[in-house]
C-alpha cells in the first residue's frame, strides 16, 4: 500500500526529470537574507560587549548586569529601531534604508539604550546624547570608521524640513510634547554632540 506521503515522494521524484517546468524555484527570501545581515553586522558589537561586559566605556558606567543581548528582525517597513532590556530590535524598513556602517551604529546605540538601561525611563536627550557617545567608542573598538559612521549620522540627523528624523527611536508621545522648534534644536546639538565625541575619542589615542 502507498501512502499518500510515499506517492507525494514519487511524483516530486518523477518530476525532477519530466516536469521541472510545473515546479518553480521560490526567489530567496527577503526576511531570512535581511535576517543574515542584521546578524552579521550586529555580532562583533554584541562579543565586543560580552568582552568589556562591565566596563566604564566612554565615561558611561554600565547599569545592566547583563552581557548577552538578542538582535532581533522585526518584519515591519516601517523605519525604526528600539531596545528591549534584553532585546534590540530593527524593523526591515531600518534595514532598507541605511547603509552597513550606519546600522552598526544604530545596534550599537539601542545596545548602549540596554547596557544603560535606559529601558522604562523617560527619553530624555542626555540619555539619547549618551547611548550616542557610547555607541561610537564601541565601533571604534571594534575597527569600524567610527568618524564617518558619526558624520554621516550627523548630517542626515540635522532636519531639512523641521520634521522629526524618521528613524529616531524617541517615542512619539515625546515628540508630541515639544515643539517643532525645539525638535529641530535638539536634533541639531545631537549632530553637533557625534562631533565632539570625535574629537574626544582621537584624543584618547
Ligand atoms: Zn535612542
Amino acid at each position: 500500500m502507498i501512502t499518500l506521503k510515499t506517492a507525494t515522494h514519487i511524483a516530486l521524484a518523477m518530476c525532477f526529470s519530466a516536469c521541472a517546468t510545473q515546479y518553480q524555484i521560490s526567489p530567496p527570501d527577503n526576511y531570512l537574507a535581511t535576517k543574515a545581515r542584521l546578524d552579521n553586522l550586529a555580532a562583533p558589537i554584541l562579543k565586543e560587549w560580552q568582552n568589556k561586559c562591565g566596563e566604564t566605556i566612554g565615561e558611561l558606567k554600565p547599569v545592566s548586569p547583563k552581557c548577552d543581548h538578542e538582535i532581533t528582525l522585526n518584519d515591519d517597513n516601517i523605519i525604526n529601531a528600539y531596545a528591549s532590556g534584553e532585546e534590540i530590535i530593527i524593523t526591515k524598513g531600518m534595514m532598507l534604508s541605511v547603509d552597513d556602517l550606519t546600522l552598526s551604529l544604530i545596534i550599537a546605540h539601542e545596545l548602549a539604550h540596554n547596557v544603560l538601561e535606559h529601558i522604562n525611563l523617560d527619553h530624555t536627550e542626555t540619555r539619547e546624547l549618551d547611548a550616542d557617545r557610547w555607541a561610537m567608542y564601541m565601533l571604534k573598538f571594534i575597527g569600524l570608521d567610527y568618524e564617518t559612521a558619526g558624520l554621516q549620522t550627523a548630517s542626515f540627523r540635522i532636519p531639512q524640513n523641521n520634521e522629526y528624523p524618521e528613524e529616531s527611536d524617541v517615542k512619539t508621545d515625546v515628540k508630541k510634547q515639544v515643539s517643532k522648534e525645539e525638535l529641530v534644536l535638539r536634533e541639531t546639538r545631537r549632530a553637533n554632540h557625534f562631533i565632539a565625541v570625535i574629537k574626544d575619542i582621537k584624543a584618547e589615542k
